[in-house]
């Protein structure tokens, strides 16, 4: 590894939606929060009911899916990240410890959409 390998710079997806070609200037990665309160009443439920039927291991929730594309294919999200303040591995990391912080953050597909920015990450 050398000094600069955290200033790699981002692979650029096409949009989701409209699957063409994402810029700086209207690029984002998003998501809707309507999944993840979905999953947190169905967690409430599931906490709720007798201990014995609840098996954490067998039926993991589908994880909300953040988005990548053009804003203006992607109105209905609820947070966003501009293209142009995660286009460095480093700044990638910067949004993953901000966002860890928050409460809905680790029931989130975060993990594929940073593989999928930086695909030459590698793993552990
Ligand atoms: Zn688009």
């Amino acid at each position: 590894m050398t000094a600069n390998t955290d200033e790699r710079k981002m692979t650029w997806p096409a949009c989701d939606i409209c699957g063409k070609p994402t810029t700086a200037a209207d690029g984002y990665l998003s998501i809707t929060y309507q999944r993840i309160h979905e999953i947190m009443a169905e967690l409430r439920q599931e906490y709720s009911r007798e201990p014995e039927v609840v098996d954490a291991g067998s039926r993991p929730p589908p994880q909300p899916a953040w988005h990548w594309g053009h804003s203006k294919c992607l109105p209905e999200s609820d947070y966003w990240i501009e293209a142009g303040r995660i286009d460095t591995l480093r700044k990638a990391m910067a949004w993953t410890l901000h966002l860890h912080e928050k409460n809905w953050f680790g029931m989130t597909d975060w993990h594929r959409a940073i593989r999928r920015l930086y695909p030459d990450i590698g793993s552990c």
